[in-house]
C-alpha cells in the first residue's frame, strides 16, 4: 500500500510531532488537548507513527502517586516520546574546515553531539573528490542501513527546494558540486540540504517554544543570520536571507571570500578577530585563546569594540526593517569574555528603534544544530508537505510492513 496521506492529515501529523518535540514526553490525552483534537484523531495518528517507529511508548508513570502501578495499567497509563531508540536520520554539518557527522534518534537531545569529524586539506586540488573519499571512510565506521534520509547542513546561499547551493563565499567548491548527488553516492537514500543558520534557529525555536520571533545571528567561520516569525522560518521570495555578514562596513579594507571589499564578516568572523587581534599586537601571531586571556585580562580593546560596533549596526538595521525584537547570538562571541556580548548587546540596542520605547532584547545560546536538523527531518522526510517526498514515508511502511490507512 502506497502512503498517500490528506494534506490536513499531514498538518494534524506534524503538528502532533512538533508538539512532542516541544513536550519531550506526553499521553495521549496530552497531545488532543494541547492541539485541539479529538482524542480519536490524534489516537489514530499516534498509532500510525508507532507503526512506523517515528514514535515510542515510554514507561514514565503520568504521576507518581500511583508508585510503579501506571505502568502495569497497559497501554493508556503508557506515556509517549518521539523515538529516541534508533538512529534514523544521518547529520552532516560541512563547515568550512572541518565536516562532522552524527547519527541522529528522533527523540534527539537539544545539545549537539557529533560522532565523527574530519577534514580536507586546502592543500588537495579536487575538494569534492577528497570530501567524498572521507565521507566514506566514515560511512565504514558508521553504516548506513538504518538511516531514512541524510540532513546536510551546509553554509552560503543555499537553495533548499532545489538541493543545490548557489553561492558559498567561504567554500566555492560547494556551488559547483551536486554534493546531494555526491552524498547519494555514499549512502543511497535521500539526502536533504540545509542552511546552516536556518538549522540553528529551528533548533533554538525547539529548545525555547515561547521565544517565537527572533533574529539568529551566529558568529564561526564566517557571520550569517536566520530569522524565525510566528514559530516559522521567515518566508521571502528569494533562496537567501540573514546574510547579515555581507553588509558592508565603511573604511573596512579587508577583501571578504563573497568577492566584496569591507564586508562585516571579515572583521568578526573567528578569523577576522584573530587578524585584528594580531595587528593590535604588532603582528604577533595569536589564537583564540590567547584572545579570551587578553580580554579577560585587559577588558575590551578599542579595535574589537569597534568590530562588535559594526557588526551591531547591521544587526539593529535587520531589526528595524524586519520588525522584531529579540536577537540570539550563537558562536565564538558567546565563548568571549562576558563583556564582549555584552558590548554588541548595548550597540544593538542603541541602533535599534524599538528599544527608543520598548525593550530589546539580546540573548547568548548555545548552538543546536542536530535538533534543527531532526527537526528539518521530521518536516521533509517523514511528514512532507509535497507529494514528491512522500516516497520515504511509504518506504518505513514497506519495511515495516504496518499498512497506513489511506485518506481521503
Ligand atoms: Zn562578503
Amino acid at each position: 500500500m502506497i502512503y498517500v496521506p490528506s494534506r490536513m492529515g499531514q498538518l494534524n501529523r506534524r503538528a502532533l510531532l512538533r508538539q512532542l518535540q516541544k513536550l519531550g514526553v506526553a499521553s495521549r490525552a496530552d497531545l488532543a488537548k494541547a492541539l485541539g483534537m479529538s482524542q480519536p484523531t490524534a489516537g489514530k495518528i499516534v498509532d500510525e507513527l508507532l507503526a512506523v517507529e517515528v514514535l515510542e511508548e515510554t514507561d514514565v508513570p503520568e504521576n507518581n502517586n500511583n508508585g510503579g502501578e501506571s505502568v502495569l495499567r497497559g497501554r493508556p497509563g503508557r506515556m509517549l516520546r518521539l523515538n529516541q531508540s534508533q538512529s534514523r536520520l544521518l547529520a552532516i554539518q560541512l563547515g568550512m574546515h572541518e565536516t562532522t557527522v552524527a547519527g541522529l534518534a528522533f527523540g534527539v537531545s537539544d545539545i549537539d553531539e557529533w560522532h565523527f569529524a574530519f577534514s580536507v586539506p586546502k592543500t588537495e586540488a579536487d575538494q569534492a573528490k577528497a570530501w567524498e573519499k572521507q565521507l566514506k571512510l566514515a560511512a565504514q565506521k558508521i553504516g548506513g542501513k538504518d538511516f531514512l534520509g541524510v540532513l546536510l547542513s551546509v553554509p552560503g546561499i543555499v537553495d533548499e527546494s532545489a538541493n543545490r547551493v548557489l553561492f558559498s563565499p567561504n567554500l566555492h567548491w560547494t556551488e559547483k558540486t551536486d554534493l546531494a548527488a555526491l552524498v547519494k553516492r555514499v549512502w543511497d537514500i535521500p539526502v536533504m540540504l540545509v542552511q546552516e543558520e536556518r538549522a540553528l534557529a529551528l533548533g533554538h525555536h525547539l529548545a525555547n517554544p515561547e521565544s517565537d520571533d527572533f533574529l539568529l545571528v551566529d558568529f564561526g567561520d564566517g557571520v550569517g543570520g536566520a530569522i524565525i516569525v510566528d514559530g516559522k522560518p521567515f518566508a521571502n521570495p528569494l533562496p537567501i536571507s540573514g546574510e547579515i555578514g555581507h553588509t558592508p562596513v565603511l573604511g573596512n579594507q579587508r577583501k571578504c571570500g563573497c568577492g566584496a571589499t569591507g564586508c562585516m564578516e571579515t572583521l568578526v568572523s573567528l578569523r577576522g578577530l584573530l587578524e585584528s587581534f594580531s595587528s593590535a599586537q604588532n603582528g604577533k601571531k595569536a589564537t583564540w585563546a590567547d584572545l579570551k586571556e587578553f580580554i579577560a585580562c585587559n577588558g575590551l580593546p578599542l579595535w574589537l569594540a569597534e568590530s562588535l560596533d559594526a557588526a551591531a549596526v547591521s544587526i539593529a538595521g535587520a531589526l528595524n526593517v524586519l520588525g522584531l525584537r529579540r536577537v540570539i547570538i550563537t558562536g565564538s562571541l558567546t565563548e568571549l569574555p562576558p563583556v564582549v556580548p555584552a558590548h554588541l548587546s548595548k550597540a544593538i540596542q542603541n541602533g535599534s528603534m524599538w528599544a527608543k520605547f520598548g525593550s530589546v532584547e539580546c540573548v547568548a545560546a548555545p548552538r543546536r544544530r542536530t535538533a534543527g536538523l531532526v527537526a528539518t527531518g521530521i518536516d521533509r522526510l517523514v511528514v512532507p508537505d509535497s507529494k514528491k517526498n512522500d516516497f520515504v514515508a511509504s518506504k518505513i511502511t514497506r519495511r515495516r510492513l504496518a499498512p497506513l490507512r489511506v485518506e481521503s
